[in-house]
């Protein structure tokens, strides 16, 4: 939004354009970081001596993604444990 172009809206259209872009911000911000704990908990996994990998969300709970390791499906959150 350029200097001119804000002249345009009223004070509530303002506040709402400024609430908004907070909004995205903070939308990109989470979103980055999500990724780099995802990149790091699969690193963990990854080089761990667990031999685990990272599935899917699990459908059971939806609060966690599944740990993938000797056959097994497991939900750290719900302790859900299926095999494969
Ligand atoms: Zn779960």
């Amino acid at each position: 939004m350029t200097r001119s172009s804000r002249r345009q809206y009223s004070p509530r259209d303002r506040a709402l354009v400024a609430e908004f872009d907070a909004l995205e911000r903070r939308i990109a911000k989470l979103e980055h970081e999500q990724s780099l704990l995802y990149n790091t908990l699969s690193g963990l996994a990854r080089e761990s001596d667990l031999e685990v990998s990272i599935g899917s969300v699990c459908t059971r709970c939806t609060r966690s993604y599944v740990l993938i390791g000797n056959g097994t499906l497991y939900c750290p959150k719900c302790h859900s444990r299926r095999t494969v």
